[in-house]
């Protein structure tokens, strides 16, 4: 367990298989874990302004304003209208895609597969069927540990993910959000190493529990030595329980 996420309890945690989605409320400052349960899998991952579901993650927006092609590690993840929703602040792969689209019922049928087969776009539909999105206003998402090699002259050649067993990242909402995961179910070709697998989600909040409250018979309770200062430490986002936001600086 890194330093992050050290400490603290999830307020929810959802496990999901192969071909199904999952969404989750994030308040503002509240972290976000999509992780690997087997490794070499992908998390499709789109999210909505909680309110105003015209406003979406775009990857559009998030390519140009960071002016890269790969999610990274400390990047800002922007809406549609370019205003900040995440921040990537823990990622234990570093290898990411936000240039592919969801899988989708006619790319499995393009490939020859079954009619009905699972795929991220309908999982995604479904995860968000409380929310009213439908299937046509699914953005384009970001996969998570999805493996694309890019050529010189631009070609995509999608490899097996670099993510092993327990691999995640963790976002920081910057926004009240909706966000929906899916585990990619593509199991005809390298997008999962040809064996889709299960993924787990957690939402954590940003902060520690606060001390139990000092019993001081009106005297200060006596300031702890030899210890950093009990503020958060800097750059971190401190959760209220009312979700307001300070960052300190
Ligand atoms: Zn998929």
């Amino acid at each position: 367990m890194n330093e992050l996420l050290k400490d603290k309890t999830p307020m929810q945690a959802r496990h999901i298989r192969p071909g199904q989605g999952q969404a989750v409320e994030l308040k503002t400052g509240q972290l976000l874990q999509i992780q690997t349960v087997k490794g070499k899998q992908v998390a499709d991952f789109v999210a909505f302004t909680l309110g105003d579901t015209g406003e979406y993650l775009s990857t559009s927006a998030t390519r140009a304003t960071n002016a890269t092609i790969v999610p990274q590690l400390g990047m800002t993840l922007y809406s549609n209208r370019r205003q900040p929703l995440f921040e990537i602040v823990e990622d234990t792969v570093g290898r990411h895609d936000m240039l592919f689209a969801c899988c989708d019922p006619v790319r499995y049928e393009m490939l020859g597969a079954e009619p009905g087969h699972a795929s991220c776009r309908a999982a995604l539909t479904d995860a968000l069927t409380d929310y009213e999105i439908g299937f046509d206003r699914i953005p384009s998402p970001i996969n998570w540990f999805m493996n694309v090699g890019i050529q010189q002259r631009g070609e995509l050649e999608i490899r097996e993910p670099l993510a092993d067993a327990g691999d995640y990242v963790v976002l920081r909402a910057l926004k009240d959000v909706i966000a929906a995961v899916s585990a990619c179910p593509q199991d005809m070709g390298p997008t999962n190493a040809f064996n889709p697998t299960a993924l787990m989600i957690r939402v954590f909040r940003d902060a520690p529990l606060p001390d139990p409250p000092v019993i001081s018979n009106g005297v200060p309770p006596p300031t702890r030595t030899g210890t950093a200062s009990p503020a958060t430490p800097p750059g971190r986002l401190h959760d209220t329980p009312e979700a307001t936001v300070v960052r300190v600086e």
